[in-house]
Formats: structure tokens, C-alpha cells, sequence
């Protein structure tokens, strides 16, 4: 039956893959055979990717660069949507348009791309993974737009698995507290880190490789039955107050 997780051949785009988990996807997916293009607003070289500047954010970008990786290789078959994040910002006190920041890259964005994606998939097949949150199933304070749009995400993939299928599977990983170069910045000091990891089921904080590994799964045949889903890899999540 052969390596259901070999990529060898495949052509895949990751947004946000300069850095974080993102860049843990791509050198996943590269290793596994891929050939893999990320990319950031900025773009700076990176061993064995293809980086490309493109600010998400804006749906003709988005149109030309999923083109031109599609031209350039041709053909198109993973793409990857984890650019993300919001400063914290209760919806109170923050202006409309930091809102409408935050929706345009956590929700938007993959919009965009997955619509230009999917002429150049719907031929040969392909698989669409959301990089959503916990935020959008238990959300914490200050997170109000960023968590409707995470779970806006994983409702994007439920409707299109259905509306692509069967050519086009569409999941979602459901992310936890991970660490990255960013880690201290988002949750805190090693203390407050600690108070994290004492009510998560696996008592400490996920890895970027763990959520490679399951969009490795996600990209790959390995996963050929399971579309329209929502992956939690969490650390069993927080214990409920
Ligand atoms: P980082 O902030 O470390 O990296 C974000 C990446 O996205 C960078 O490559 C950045 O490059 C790129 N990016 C940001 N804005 C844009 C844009 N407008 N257009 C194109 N690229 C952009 O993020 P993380 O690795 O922490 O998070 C990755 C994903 O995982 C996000 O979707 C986040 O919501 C989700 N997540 C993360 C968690 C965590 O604990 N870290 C928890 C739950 C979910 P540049 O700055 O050059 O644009």
C-alpha cells in the first residue's frame, strides 16, 4: 500500500510559514516530499522552501501568489492556511477596524486563498487544512473577534467539504497553547506558563511539530476519509472551571 504519508511530488503552499508553526508545517511537509511554499508580509530566505511575500489580507495577492505557485509547479495540491492571531483586544474598548484586521487574517484570508485554490484542485484533488484555536470552542477574554473567526474557520471547512467533495478534503486542526519564539509575548512568563500547563489534560504546553504531524495527516492520503473535520490537538484542552 506504500507510505500513505509521502509527499513526494505534491505541491504545497503554507501561509505564515516564515516563522512559529507555520515554518514546523512546512519543514514537516518538505520533509515528507513536498514541495513547499510559505509566506510571511516579509520574506526572507529559507533552507529547502520557496519563500514568497504576500500579505493575505488582500484577495488579489492571495489570487496571484496560489497562481503563480500553481504555474510554477503545475499543479497544486496542499494548502495550508495558519497565518494568524490578534493582539489581545476586548471588543469594548478596540475600534472597528482592529476587529476587522483581525477577521480579514483569521477568516478572510483563508477565504481568499481557498477560492483561488480551488480551480487549480478540483481537477487533480487536493487538501485545505485551517490552522483554528481553542479560542474558538472555549474562548478566553479579550479574544472576542479572533475567536469568532477561528470558529468561523472550522465552520468554513464543515460547509466546504461538502460543497468541494470529493475532489477537495477541508479540515481543521483545533490548536492549543503551543510554544513558539512568541510564547512568553502571548501567555506570559514561565510561571504564568506553568499555571497554563497544570490545568491542560497532558500538563504542558504543545509543541509546533505536534500540530506538523497532524497536518502532515490532514495533507496526506493518510487521512483520505476524514474531511469537514476538526482536529483537537490540545493537550486533551483545559480542565473546565
Ligand atoms: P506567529 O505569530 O509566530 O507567526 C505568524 C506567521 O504568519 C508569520 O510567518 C507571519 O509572517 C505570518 N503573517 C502574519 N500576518 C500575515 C499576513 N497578513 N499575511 C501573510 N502572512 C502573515 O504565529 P503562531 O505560529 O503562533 O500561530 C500560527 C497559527 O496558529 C495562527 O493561525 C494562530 O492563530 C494559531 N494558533 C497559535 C497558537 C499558539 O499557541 N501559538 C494557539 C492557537 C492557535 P510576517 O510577520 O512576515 O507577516
Amino acid at each position: 500500500m506504500g507510505d500513505l504519508a509521502n509527499l513526494d511530488g505534491k505541491v504545497a503552499i503554507v501561509t505564515g510559514g516564515t516563522r512559529g508553526i507555520g515554518l514546523a508545517i512546512a519543514r514537516r511537509l518538505a520533509a515528507a516530499g513536498a514541495k513547499v511554499t510559505v509566506c510571511g508580509r516579509s520574506a526572507q530566505a529559507i533552507d529547502g522552501l520557496e519563500v514568497v511575500a504576500c500579505d493575505v489580507r488582500d484577495p488579489d495577492a492571495a489570487r496571484a501568489m496560489v497562481d503563480a505557485v500553481a504555474a510554477k509547479h503545475g499543479r497544486l495540491d496542499i494548502l495550508v492556511n495558519n497565518a494568524g492571531g490578534s493582539p489581545e483586544a476586548p471588543l469594548a474598548t478596540s475600534s472597528p477596524r482592529l476587529a476587522e484586521r483581525v477577521v480579514a487574517l483569521n477568516l478572510m484570508a483563508p477565504i481568499y486563498l481557498s477560492q483561488a485554490a480551488h480551480p487549480h484542485m478540483q481537477a487533480t484533488g487536493g487538501s485545505i487544512v485551517n490552522i483554528a484555536s481553542v479560542s474558538a470552542e472555549r474562548p478566553s477574554p479579550g479574544t472576542a473577534a479572533y475567536s469568532a473567526a477561528k470558529a468561523g474557520l472550522i465552520a468554513l471547512g464543515r460547509s466546504l467539504a461538502h460543497e468541494w467533495g470529493p475532489a477537495i478534503r477541508v479540515n481543521a486542526i483545533v490548536v492549543g497553547y503551543i510554544e513558539t519564539e512568541a510564547t512568553e509575548a502571548t501567555y506570559g512568563d514561565a510561571a504564568a506558563q506553568a499555571a497554563i500547563a497544570r490545568n491542560i489534560g497532558a500538563q504542558r504546553l504543545g509543541r509546533a511539530g505536534e500540530i506538523a504531524e497532524a497536518t502532515l495527516f490532514l495533507a496526506s492520503p493518510a487521512s483520505s476519509y476524514v474531511t469537514g473535520a476538526a482536529l483537537d490537538v490540545h493537550g486533551g484542552g483545559e480542565r473546565p472551571p
